[in-house]
């Protein structure tokens, strides 16, 4: 009798364990991708026309280095980036197609070694993708709308207004200095 009844308690306890370990994995997994809901329900269909071009197109067109980045979806060394440290009046368009996509007024130091962006000139010149690459960081890719090049992703870490990171390859733009602009 007393060892049915330890057995039941051992019964009892084991299905607490159970338990805590299935509503803990529920807890992470939904707390993992709360970041991806969040940006998933502001997304929208872009309103570019595609550029779209062949895999040996994209290497004539494109550096090594570029092509690595944005057809790739590599991601350069942290505080290489030959604009991270630009503070000149502009905008940085796409390195594929010339898109607009930032301008120098989006821009901030983020501290991470990337250029950062609060937010870019039209959502509508953006596309976004989840990216499940790391185990246990979903992120959110961030392409251009027009030539589906690989730009960087964003957080939700950022500065006001907008409280975005856009964290972007620098390699992966261009800038546009503002007189050629206008
Ligand atoms: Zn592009």
């Amino acid at each position: 009798m007393y060892y049915l009844r330890n057995h039941d308690q051992v019964l009892v306890s084991v299905r607490a364990w159970i338990t805590s370990f299935i509503l803990l994995g529920m807890i992470t997994c939904c707390s993992e991708n709360s970041e991806i809901a969040g940006h998933r329900a502001e997304r929208k269909e872009p309103m570019v026309d595609k550029i779209v071009r062949s895999d040996e197109e994209w290497r004539e067109i494109l550096t090594p280095e570029q092509y690595d980045v944005l057809r790739r979806k590599g991601t350069e060394k942290a505080c290489t980036g030959t604009l991270l440290e630009n503070k000149e009046p502009g905008t940085y368009v796409c390195a594929g197609c010339e898109l607009e996509l930032f301008n120098s007024e989006m821009k901030y130091e983020s501290g991470t070694g990337w250029p950062s962006y609060f937010q870019p000139i039209s959502d509508d010149h953006l596309r976004y993708e989840d990216d499940l690459s790391i185990p246990g960081r979903p992120r959110i890719e961030v392409l251009c709308a027009r030539c589906d090049g690989h730009l960087g992703h964003v957080f939700k870490d950022g500065p006001p207004p907008t409280g975005k990171r856009y964290c972007m390859n620098s390699v992966a733009l261009k800038f546009v200095p503002k007189e050629r602009t206008e």
